[in-house]
């Protein structure tokens, strides 16, 4: 049954897509992409852009899985580039593969592409390991985002001017949990701003 449209968090804003949409997106993605491997027993490695691409990975593999795909490996990119609602600097690796990727089938889940920084940064440092082939997805697209090379595949374009959070995506570690992807509520957010904006106290010794 679908679930109603309703905030359940005062973080949360309008809500643009329900825990049912999500999944459902997702298993469309999977088969696409199951007609994309083709029938090979290969692994396929999934790489989720962490930590926002968390529960997509899960629930792709899942729904590869359901769709025929079962030698599905996971591993995580640990990138890092915003604070609150603002990017701070260039996208930086801070913790790295632990898998090897040479020759193998890779696809890249990134959970939004905004300006696509994030995602070039990724491409480029997983290109530099050879994969046999390397396949972009990402859960949300911003309207007016225009990565180059573009993306694959994405599961659902967004508003060019919402910030976003739930199904993974946060806003100053908050939100993650969620399992509807909505809009901001900016007036909550205000009020919590003062906890992350206080100036850490001198650590004791
Ligand atoms: P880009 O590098 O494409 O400009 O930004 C992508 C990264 O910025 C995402 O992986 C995500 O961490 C963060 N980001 C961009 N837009 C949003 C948003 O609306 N909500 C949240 N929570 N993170 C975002």
């Amino acid at each position: 049954m679908e679930k109603a449209m309703t905030p359940r968090h005062p973080l949360e804003g309008e809500i643009l897509y329900s825990a049912d949409q999500i999944l459902r997106g997702i298993e469309g993605l999977a088969k696409k992409l199951e007609r994309q491997f083709g029938r090979g027993q290969e692994p396929v490695c999934l790489v989720g852009v962490m930590m926002g691409a968390f529960p997509f990975l899960c629930d792709l593999a899942r729904a590869l899985l359901t769709t025929g795909v079962p030698n599905v490996v996971t591993d995580h990119l640990f990138i890092e580039s915003y604070v609150g609602t603002a990017p701070d600097g260039e996208p930086r690796i801070y913790r790295d593969l632990r898998m090897p990727i040479t020759d193998r089938t890779v696809v890249l889940l990134e959970d939004i592409v905004d300006t696509g920084a994030t995602l070039s940064c990724a491409r480029a440092h997983l290109l530099a390991q050879h994969p046999r082939q390397l396949i972009t997805c990402a859960l949300l697209e911003r309207r007016n985002a225009n990565p180059n090379p573009p993306l694959d595949h994405r599961v659902f374009v967004i508003p060019s001017d919402a910030f976003v959070i739930g199904y993974g995506l946060d806003w100053n570690g908050q939100g993650r949990e969620f399992d509807d992807i909505s809009v901001i509520n900016t007036d909550h957010a205000r009020v919590m701003e003062r906890f992350f904006s206080s100036p850490k106290e001198p650590a004791s010794v």
